[in-house]
């Protein structure tokens, strides 16, 4: 049987939950069960269905999250309804999870997982490695498995089918307290965003980042920016993406005025295409970008702007 762990966010199951639905029923003998903590809103066990989920479990009961407890409760779910084969998506809750459910389900794990498995010989995945330059393939050779896939790397393949929904209570409390929580300003959330604008010191100062907005809001785009544009407080640090700060695969990076240093690409070099703007012809992020713009900033994003504005017209 085959599991997911549906991480929802305020009742809502995000994209990276379908990918894995997904993915799971492709792996699937036609049974996937979902199990997640909390209540979804209205409409959104249909979304699983939509990706081949045939039941959704969801453990009531449990307040504020704490891995240890979301851990045990979903491993025990999983276990008792004869779950073998776990998928999760790779966000930083179900990171926090996953391995304690591997551990409690005595279960081989694989994390970044870019692909479908190859069952020919053995149950071998390929997996992100070194930051996304590198590619390892890991054979998985438990009985039970976990295997955690990045966002935005499967196909999200629909296959509709009809869903149960079960609703059990959870026990155990943690030992965190959560005192407050504030959301990231983005209106969209920079691990999902299919474009990413994102600005580095070439833009000078905090005072010139309204065309950065305009051009990502004419996009539909996140925006996003380097390591010191987070450190000087030019911008919010849930926008700083690279090997200390976020990894993101949107199907479009424009990165402006950001030189391309490899702690910085280590975030951001999986994305499917890549756009420097860069008035240095030698600025290293030209390497890894698929199309280049050898430009000032201030005279290429307005004209960015005055082209969105138009196509959109
Ligand atoms: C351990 C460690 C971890 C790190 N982690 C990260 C990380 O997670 N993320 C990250 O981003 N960095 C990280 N860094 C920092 C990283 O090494 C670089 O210093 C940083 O990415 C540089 O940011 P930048 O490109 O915005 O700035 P700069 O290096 O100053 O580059 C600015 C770029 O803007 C261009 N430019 C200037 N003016 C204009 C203009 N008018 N128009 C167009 N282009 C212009 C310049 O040619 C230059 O290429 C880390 C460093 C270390 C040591």
């Amino acid at each position: 049987m085959t599991g997911i762990y549906a991480e929802n966010s305020e009742g809502i199951f995000k994209k990276a939950v379908l990918e894995a639905a997904s993915y799971a029923s492709q792996i699937s003998n036609g049974q996937v069960t979902a199990v997640c903590v909390g209540t979804p809103n209205a409409g959104e066990a249909e979304k699983l269905a939509q990706y081949g989920v045939t039941k959704l479990i969801c453990i009531d009961g449990i307040s504020a999250f704490d891995a240890q407890v979301y851990g045990n409760e979903v491993a025990k779910v999983m276990s008792s309804n004869g779950i073998s084969q776990v998928v999760v998506a790779n966000t930083y809750e179900a990171k926090s999870i996953a391995p304690r459910i591997a551990v409690l389900m005595n279960a081989s794990m694989a994390t970044n997982v870019i692909a479908l498995p190859d069952t020919s010989t053995g149950f071998k995945v390929k997996r992100a490695a070194f930051s996304g330059k590198g590619f390892a393939y890991v054979t998985l050779d438990r009985a039970n498995k976990l295997i955690a896939i990045t966002p935005n790397s499967t196909e999200l393949k629909e296959q509709p089918v009809s869903i149960a929904t079960e609703t059990i209570s959870g026990s155990g409390s943690g030992k965190t307290t959560i005192t407050s929580t504030s959301k990231a300003a983005g209106k969209i959330p920079l691990t999902e965003a299919e474009v990413v604008v994102s600005a580095g010191r070439g833009m000078k100062g905090p005072e010139n980042w309204g065309m950065v907005e305009e051009l990502a809001d004419l996009l539909g785009a996140a925006t996003a920016c380097s390591k010191p544009v987070s450190d000087m407080g030019w911008r919010p640090h849930g926008e700083h993406v690279g090997q200390t700060g976020i990894t993101i695969k949107p199907n479009l990076y424009i990165a402006i005025g950001i030189s391309g240093a490899i702690q910085h690409l280590a975030g951001v070099s999986s994305s499917k295409v890549i756009v420097a703007i860069n008035k240095d012809p030698e600025a290293p992020f030209f390497k890894a970008a698929d199309y280049g713009i050898v430009g000032d900033a201030f005279e290429v994003i307005p004209q960015l702007i005055q082209a969105a504005k138009a196509a959109k017209n």
